[in-house]
């Protein structure tokens, strides 16, 4: 057993029996999980020592860490195209975890936010959770596809207001450059834009 390891279970109480990932009551037939020293994601686990099978089986295997991806009645699938995985969502409840830095622990947030609504729901996103709506996504994405086909870098879309040069450079009007600054604080912009192939 490893000292971190310790750590957690001393701050246990007595008798709590609840995945310490997603917060189910786990009883007897939990399992203890050895968090390597690379672990910083304390913050996200709930009181508890142990783990359900599926949460432990999810800390262990790296690719609930490296992919994009969904799981329904314990299903997994890599989402290798996420925005259009965003249209093709099976019916609820299923769990959804998009990443871009492949590493973090986010897949744990994933799992305490299932997804029970296609309209709205929280979208997991590494570490953030960010509020998806589904009308507010296809208007965000299309304005995204059209600045990306005339040739806007993704720098600019993320940028908030564009300069003079770049409004010149890229023909953006008055009325898309005032967007693009609105949408520098939607992290679901940032989501249509980071997550498109193109660069
Ligand atoms: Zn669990």
């Amino acid at each position: 057993m490893d000292l971190k390891l310790r750590k957690v279970r001393v701050m246990v109480k007595k008798g709590s029996e609840y995945c310490i990932f997603c917060g189910v009551q786990v009883f007897k037939d939990g399992e203890y999980v050895s968090f390597p020293e690379t672990f910083t994601a304390y913050q996200f686990l709930q009181a508890g020592d142990k783990a359900c099978g599926r949460c432990a089986g999810m800390f262990r295997d790296p690719k609930f860490r490296r992919n994009c991806w969904l799981v329904k009645v314990s299903v997994f699938t890599v989402l290798l195209s996420p925005l259009s995985a965003l249209f093709e969502l099976p019916e609820p409840p299923f769990l959804l975890y998009f990443t871009r830095q492949k590493r973090k622990h986010g897949w744990i947030l994933a799992v305490q936010n299932p997804v029970l609504s296609l309209d709205k729901f929280i979208l997991v996103v590494d570490e953030d959770k960010i509020l998806f709506e589904h009308k507010k996504f296809e208007e965000f994405l299309a304005f995204s596809r059209d600045l990306l086909n005339r040739g806007v870098p993704k720098g600019v879309l993320l940028g908030g207001m564009p300069n003079p040069s770049s409004l010149r450079k890229y023909g953006l009007s008055w009325p898309e450059a005032v967007r693009l600054r609105d949408l520098q604080r939607e992290p679901l912009w940032r989501v249509c834009v980071d997550f498109e192939r193109r660069s």
